[in-house]
C-alpha cells in the first residue's frame, strides 16, 4: 500500500479495542506477570513486548509502528523529546578515542551536545560543509564512526546531498544519521536515499499542535536491538499522553503539510518580488544551496524557510517589523498549525563555512491561516521596517 493509506493504519487495531478507531492510552510503571516463569521469558528480552512501564506501552508502541510506517523503516522508538532523538542516536555508537562528523548546518543544540557531552567523553566532533558531497570522504578517519546530516538545514536550508555523502560514509563501514524533521519523514525517504538511522522531533509535523515534547528514532531491524537497549537504559521514555497524540497527529499530517507547503510556497513567492528581501531560503527556490538536489530527492516541502533581508536594515528596524505582526508570533520550534517568525543571526553559528549574506535574516514558519491574511500581516511588517 501506498504511504498515505499505511499511516492511516499503522499502530491502530479497532478489531482489538471494541472496535474503538483509536488506540486507547496506557498510563504505566508496574507491569505484572502471572507466574515466576512468564516473569523471566519477559525479563530476556525487554526490547520486545511490554514488560516495564520506561521499556514500552502499547500506546508507545502504536506510535512507534506508525512512525516506522511513515518512514519507510522496520521498526522506531519513541523518546521524550527530539533532541533526545539525536543523542539517544548518536551515543551507543561512539566511545572515547572515537570521532563523528557534524554538518555546520545541524540544529544548533545538536552541535552545543557535540561540544560539551561528546567532547567531555573524548569522542571528537568535526563540522563539514552541509554541500560537501562525496567530498566528506576526505574527512573520514579510521576512528570516524558516525556522519550526521540535516537536509535542509532547518535555519539556512542548504539540502545536502544525502545518497553521495552515505555512499562515501558507507564505503569506509561509517553510519549515516539524518535528522529529517524538516520534510517530517514525509517529503523524503532517509532509507532509500542511505540513511541508517532517520531521527525526527516529532515535536514539530508529527505533533503538530504546539502541545507535545517527543522524538523519534526510525531505523532497520539490524540497528533495533543496540539502539533500543542504549535508550532505555539512559533512561530515555516517552510520555503515554505525547505518544498518544502524535500518532493521532501522523493521521493528519499529509493534509496539515500540503496546506503549509501551499502556503510557504505563495508567501515566498510574493516575499521574492519584495525589494526588501534579497534572498529567499526555501529549498524549492533557486537561490537555495541544494535547489537541484531538492528537485531530485525530495517529494514536497513544508512551511519552514527563510528570508534575508538587505543590509540597509538595522536591528532595531526588524524589532519594529517583529513586534508589530499580528499573526506571526515570535518563538521557537514550529510545526504547529499556526504562523512563526524568528530573527537569526548565521554569522555566530557558522564553525567551518563562512555565511556569504550580511543583511539580518527572518525564519518564518507558513501556518494555516489565509494567505491573504498572512501576506497583508507582512506588507504592514514591512511597512514599519521601513519606516523605522
Ligand atoms: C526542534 C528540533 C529538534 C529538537 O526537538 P525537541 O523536541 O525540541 O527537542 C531537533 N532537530 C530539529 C531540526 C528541530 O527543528
Amino acid at each position: 500500500m501506498k504511504k498515505e493509506t499505511r499511516i492511516l493504519h499503522a499502530g491502530r487495531n479497532p478489531k482489538d479495542n471494541f472496535g474503538i478507531v483509536n488506540p486507547p492510552v496506557y498510563h504505566a510503571s508496574t507491569v505484572t506477570f502471572p507466574s515466576v516463569d512468564a516473569m523471566h521469558k519477559a525479563g530476556q528480552n525487554p526490547t520486545e513486548g511490554i514488560y516495564y512501564g520506561r521499556m514500552a506501552t502499547p500506546t508507545s508502541q502504536a506510535l512507534e509502528e506508525a512512525v516506522a510506517s511513515l518512514e519507510g523503516a522496520d521498526r522506531a522508538i519513541a523518546v521524550q523529546s527530539g533532541l533526545a532523538a539525536i543523542t539517544g542516536a548518536i551515543l551507543p555508537f561512539v566511545k572515547t578515542g572515537d570521532h563523528i562528523l557534524v554538518t555546520d548546518s545541524a540544529y544548533f543544540p545538536t552541535k552545543k551536545f557535540c561540544d560539551t557531552v561528546l567532547k567531555g567523553f573524548g569522542v571528537e566532533t568535526t563540522y563539514y560543509d552541509p554541500m560537501i558531497g562525496s567530498g566528506i570522504s576526505a574527512l573520514i578517519q579510521d576512528n570516524t564512526k558516525i556522519v550526521f546530516t540535516e537536509a535542509p538545514g532547518s535555519l539556512t536550508f542548504e539540502v545536502q546531498d544525502i545518497p553521495a555523502i552515505a555512499k562515501a560514509a558507507h564505503d569506509r563501514d561509517v553510519l549515516v544519521i539524518i535528522d529529517n524533521t524538516w520534510a517530517a519523514g514525509y517529503f523524503f525517504n532517509a532509507f532509500e536515499n542511505g540513511c541508517d538511522i532517520s531521527v525526527q522531533a516529532a515535536t514539530k509535523y508529527i505533533g503538530g499542535h504546539s502541545d507535545v515534547m517527543l522524538g523519534t528514532i526510525a531505523l532497520h531491524d539490524d540497528l533495533y536491538k543496540k539502539v533500543k537497549t542504549y535508550v532505555y537504559g539512559m533512561g530515555y521514555c516517552a510520555a503515554p499522553d505525547d505518544c498518544y497524540l502524535a500518532q493521532r497527529g501522523i493521521r493528519t499530517l499529509p493534509a496539515r503539510l500540503a496546506i503549509h507547503q501551499d502556503n510557504a510556497i505563495k508567501m515566498a513567492n510574493w516575499l521574492k518580488e519584495r525589494p526588501e528581501v534579497t534572498r529567499i531560503l526555501h529549498p524549492a527556490f533557486e537561490d537555495c544551496p541544494g535547489h537541484e538536489i531538492w528537485k531530485r530527492d525530495f517529494s514536497g516541502a513544508c512551511g519552514l524557510f527563510s528570508i534575508v533581508l538587505d543590509e540597509k536594515y538595522t536591528d532595531s528596524a526588524v524589532a519594529a517589523m517583529l513586534d508589530g505582526m499580528e499573526l506571526f508570533p515570535m518563538g521557537y520550534s514550529w510545526g504547529g498549525y499556526e504562523s512563526l517568525i524568528i530573527p537569526f543571526n548565521p554569522q555566530g553559528a557558522r564553525q567551518v563555512t563562512a555565511w556569504p549574506d550580511k543583511g539580518p535574516c527572518l525564519r518564518i514558519h507558513a501556518g494555516q491561516e489565509n494567505i491573504e491574511d498572512l501576506l497583508a500581516d507582512l506588507e504592514k511588517g514591512f511597512a514599519r521596517l521601513n519606516k523605522a
